[in-house]
């Protein structure tokens, strides 16, 4: 009863044309396509997509959002009311290279999970393992001490609104994919975790894979029984690999 969602994160990635494009493209050909589909693209952008997209089945998201719910002296910072307004449904939270790179701890990224939910935006929060955490058999217990974190920190209202991005850092940006049964464990892992704490989010809940997505490998990746879709970086950024990959979900 869960619907595949397809969703593409441009990352910094694009520029007016491209959008342009793109959303050409995607008005074209969506509409045969029965999975739901989103595209994230750089704050910069998404009034454009938004406005390009406006008769397509293909909802627009944002990467990033200020944990901050209400507008104030946070410089730089684009809250999710901001978001909403310009035509967001959806925000990513969380990717590792945020977390990485920008420093958002699993509590920051709560904050921004119930941010995002208290305006009415689904957010798409991401978990993964880096490579060194999987060698080492550390994978359940990363991913544990991650949905835990955000279970701890969100309410019953903003835990039923949350879609899961599992990906692993390994396989991101790098060409090498989990493989099916990699996603489907770790997936079928993810879900137990979410039905010890609540049973009716557990089978609601959308969990998409993400690293390394391509349209030869998504068919076999989506045949996991708990994989409900994906988390696209590069081949979300031609409209011909992503429309491959959202067929691919049937
Ligand atoms: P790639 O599809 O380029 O591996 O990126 C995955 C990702 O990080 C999506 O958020």
């Amino acid at each position: 009863s869960r619907t595949m969602l397809i969703a593409g994160n441009w990352k910094m990635n694009g520029d007016a044309g491209q959008v342009d494009a793109f959303a050409r493209s995607l008005a074209a050909d969506a509409s045969a396509i029965t999975a739901d589909m989103l595209v994230c693209v750089p704050f910069v952008y998404i009034e454009r997509l938004v406005a390009g997209l406006a008769d397509a089945p293909v909802a627009v998201g944002g990467q990033n959002v200020a944990a901050e719910v209400d507008a104030g002296a946070f410089t730089g910072e684009v809250n999710g009311a901001m978001l909403a307004d310009i035509g967001c449904r959806y925000v990513i939270v969380g990717h590792s290279e945020r977390r990485a790179m920008y420093g958002e701890t699993d509590s920051v990224v709560a904050a921004k999970t119930s941010a995002a939910v208290a305006v009415g935006l689904t957010p798409i929060v991401c978990v993964g393992e880096t490579l060194e955490q999987r060698e080492a058999d550390q994978t359940e217990a990363v991913l544990a001490a991650q949905i835990g974190a955000l279970f701890e920190q969100c309410d019953a209202r903003t835990l039923a609104e949350v879609v899961i991005a599992y990906e692993p850092i390994w396989a991101i940006g790098t060409g090498r994919s989990a493989s099916p049964e990699q996603a489907q464990d770790v997936h079928a892992f993810l879900r137990g975790q979410i039905a010890d704490r609540d049973a009716t989010i557990s089978e609601s809940v959308l969990l998409l894979y993400g690293g390394s997505v391509k349209p030869d490998n998504a068919a076999a990746l989506f045949a996991g029984a708990d994989v409900d879709g994906a988390l696209i970086g590069g081949a979300s950024l031609k409209a011909d690999s992503f429309l491959d990959i959202a067929r691919a979900a049937g």
